[in-house]
């Protein structure tokens, strides 16, 4: 592998039901239909990586001791993601509970199980790696871990702060791409004012991803805007993931900002029309025909 992703994070099975409306606290809504979908922030991501064309993609993920984890290994294999799993005996593999609105919004608990375990040590030999990609739903010391060594080696190391915390000093130094969504953005600085945000935060690049109407960057000193791509959304859950995944996927073949962020957001609207976080991601010829 002369120039790919490592993508180091969480990978869980979805538990989704649909709904009329995300409850609220304390209320209980009848859903309809249920199913369960691979997914995970790390995981999507890896997918998403992979199938975005021409990036070698692997993933260190975690697997618990029970029957969840042959579903979520099956579907980052089919995915063409290389597997470095580690088992957690006596862990359960994490799992999520979807509660998935007719108006594409989203409610998701995560039970991290086996992902909770991951520990600095667990990370690969980074021969052939050239982009780390990293979530928060793996715990914070090891992410911090991982994000020092790889930088230390060399590689470009993307994180996307999700689900929000409080970011150390060191992790940004670390990090040369930090991509989160408007309200992570407000949550990590107190920014509620995006180009504030965008300042306030001291790494090479920082991505902020607006839902539907697209994403704005600042590389550098250059602020990007990249508009939407206009679809029916029905299911927006993996959107960000499948951004991140896809951005990333660019980035370390060699596509120059714009570009990367034009490509991320074709990927990432297009998943807003299909079911599923794995399930929905686009393949390349199809992401390729939206960009045309
Ligand atoms: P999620 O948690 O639902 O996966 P997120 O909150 O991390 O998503 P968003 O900003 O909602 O991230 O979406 C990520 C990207 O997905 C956006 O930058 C955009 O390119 C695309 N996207 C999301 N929703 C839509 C939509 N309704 N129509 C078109 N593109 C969308």
């Amino acid at each position: 592998m002369k120039r790919g992703v490592l993508v180091a994070g969480s990978a869980n099975l979805d538990f989704v039901v649909r709904a009329a409306h995300v409850p609220a606290p304390g209320e209980t809504v009848l859903g309809r239909g249920f199913a369960t979908f691979p997914g995970g922030k790390g995981a999507n991501q890896a997918v998403a990586c992979a199938r975005a064309g021409g990036a070698p993609t692997r993933m260190l993920l975690a697997l618990g001791d029970d029957a969840h984890a042959a579903p979520i290994e099956a579907s980052l294999r089919a995915a063409g993601v290389g597997l470095d799993a580690v088992r957690m005996r006596g862990e359960s593999s994490g799992v999520a509970f979807v509660c998935l609105a007719d108006d594409g919004e989203n409610a998701i608990t995560v039970a991290p199980g086996a992902n909770a375990a991951l520990r600095p040590d667990h990370l690969p030999p980074l021969a052939g790696v050239s982009h780390l990609l990293l979530q928060l739903e793996t715990p914070l010391p090891t992410v911090k871990a991982w994000a020092r060594v790889a930088c230390r080696a060399g590689i470009h190391v993307a994180l996307n702060a999700a689900p929000a915390q409080a970011l150390p000093r060191s992790l940004l130094d670390d990090c040369q791409l930090l991509i989160v969504n408007e309200g992570e953005l407000a949550a990590i600085t107190g920014e509620h004012d995006i180009t504030a945000g965008l300042d306030a935060l001291d790494v090479a690049a920082v991505v902020v991803t607006l839902g539907a109407r697209g994403c704005c960057a600042r590389v550098g000193s250059q602020y990007l805007l990249q508009p939407g791509f206009a679809v029916d959304a029905i299911d927006t859950t993996g959107a960000g993931d499948t951004f991140c995944g896809v951005l990333v996927a660019g980035l370390s073949l060699g596509l120059a900002y714009p570009a990367a962020l034009r490509r991320a957001s074709a990927a990432s609207a297009l998943a807003c029309t299909r079911l599923g976080a794995q399930a929905g991601v686009p393949g390349y010829e199809q992401v390729q025909r939206l960009l045309a």
